[in-house]
């Protein structure tokens, strides 16, 4: 949806000062074509006020009402409108001024703000693949329905749309999900046990929030990229085959139904997708390191361990018992990936909170937004109760 007058676009960005909301704002940086509608993040307060001061965003929005009424006092010399909670991101997913509603907060507190985006007619641009994990069969009808792209920003996902491109139809026989292995690849079950916080946040390839490095080392992150890409491409469970590629060059592929495979390769940098999916169909030129296949010498592939790296083994089953069942497993994880940061579990307690939560519950069939909230917050209280007694 460009602005055909002048070939601009406006974009809002939800989660503007994390990982992917900076790389956001670098692909803007770069290219003039982009103007900043909104921002908006939890209660990084001298962040947000840098950011509007640079991209004179129209509104910005601040979780808490005490980090808004900071922001409000440092940005008093500009006419910028300063919103709060969630009727705050309500307010900055349907702007009029902007086209594109960049998702990048981390968790189901996303569901909300995008499914009012789409309402509104603005394309995704979908980092917070929670949200589709969660409520992936309400989000996307409603895109069709409401003939809005959902542009994916995850760069598996991104390399999948990519390797799309121009194909008629749904001609997939096959995903080929690529995963870095994370830090503890090829580790035994015996090994994880002693991982500490410092270990896991230490990523191969990859500089992401705290949440999402956890995750890639669990293969939980895996898992969920698992379910986001059944909802994008619409294909079936069995046709998502993760391959571990300790390289992270190949981004993903994608096997049609005559055997072909097409794959996207590129340098593990978050602002190829990101641009991408700012300006599809277009490429816009990018600076950065360039593949160079004869330094490269070799990719290699191997099966994950879905034994060792349970997350992955949860996720598949999440996904198959589906309604709320992905809910449970992604809302068990947040918690439990806190609780490890915070340092009050040990690692693989991070799976036995996520499986023993997913059993305790019973599937609701196609819930709603409100139905997956409960089983949100009956998770939380689930967790909580399983600390409380003696963890
Ligand atoms: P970060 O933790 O780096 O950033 C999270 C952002 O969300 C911050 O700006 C944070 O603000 C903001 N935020 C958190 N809670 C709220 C809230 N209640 N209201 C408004 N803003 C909020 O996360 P990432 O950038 O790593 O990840 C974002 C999403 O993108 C996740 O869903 C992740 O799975 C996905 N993703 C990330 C990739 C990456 O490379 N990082 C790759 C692929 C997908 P504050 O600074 O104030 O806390
Ligand atoms: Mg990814």
């Amino acid at each position: 949806m460009n602005d055909e007058r002048n070939g601009s676009k406006s974009i809002a960005i939800l989660g503007s000062t994390g990982s992917i909301g900076t790389q956001t704002l670098e692909v803007v940086r770069n290219n003039p074509q982009l103007q900043v509608a909104a921002l908006a993040a939890n209660s990084s307060v001298e962040k947000l006020e840098a950011q509007v001061r640079e991209f004179h965003p129209k509104m910005v929005g601040m979780w808490t009402e005490k980090a808004a009424e900071d922001l409000r006092i440092r940005i008093s010399d500009l006419d910028v409108k300063v919103v709060t909670g969630m009727e705050g991101l309500l307010e900055i997913a349907v702007l009029p001024e902007s086209q594109v509603l960049v998702t990048a907060i981390v968790g189901m507190i996303g569901i909300r703000p995008t499914i009012a985006a789409i309402e509104a007619g603005k394309d995704i641009a979908l980092a917070n693949k929670e949200t589709l994990v969660t409520a992936g069969h309400l989000i996307m009808p409603l895109a069709r329905e409401r003939g809005v792209s959902i542009l994916p920003v995850d760069s598996e996902h991104s390399a999948i749309f990519q390797s799309l491109n121009g194909e008629p139809g749904n001609r997939i026989e096959k995903i080929l999900l690529t995963a870095s292995g994370g830090p503890f690849r090829g580790r035994t079950r015996e090994q994880l046990a002693g991982m500490q916080v410092e270990d896991a946040l230490k990523h191969p390839n990859w500089s992401m929030g705290r949440k999402i490095t956890v995750d890639s080392s669990t293969l939980v992150n895996k898992g969920l990229e698992v379910m986001e890409a059944k909802w994008l491409f619409d294909v079936k469970l069995d046709q998502v085959q993760v391959v571990v590629h300790p390289q992270s060059i190949i981004h993903s592929a994608v096997q049609f139904v005559d055997g072909a495979i097409i794959a996207q390769l590129g340098m593990p940098d978050m602002k190829l997708p990101i641009q991408y999916a700012l300006f599809y169909p277009d490429r816009r030129p990018m600076d950065g390191k360039r593949v160079d296949l004869f330094e490269l010498q070799q990719l290699t592939f191997e099966k994950p361990d879905q034994e060792t790296f349970e997350g992955l083994k949860l996720a598949y089953q999440a996904a198959r018992q589906g309604g709320s069942m992905p809910t449970v497993f992604n809302a068990a994880n947040e918690k439990a990936v806190a609780l490890f940061l915070d340092k009050k579990i040990s690692y693989l307690q991070i799976p036995e909170l996520i499986g023993s939560a997913m059993e305790q519950h019973s599937v609701i069939k196609n819930p709603t937004v409100e139905q997956i909230l409960e089983a949100e917050q009956q998770t939380y209280e689930y967790i909580a109760g399983r600390i409380s007694y003696g963890w």
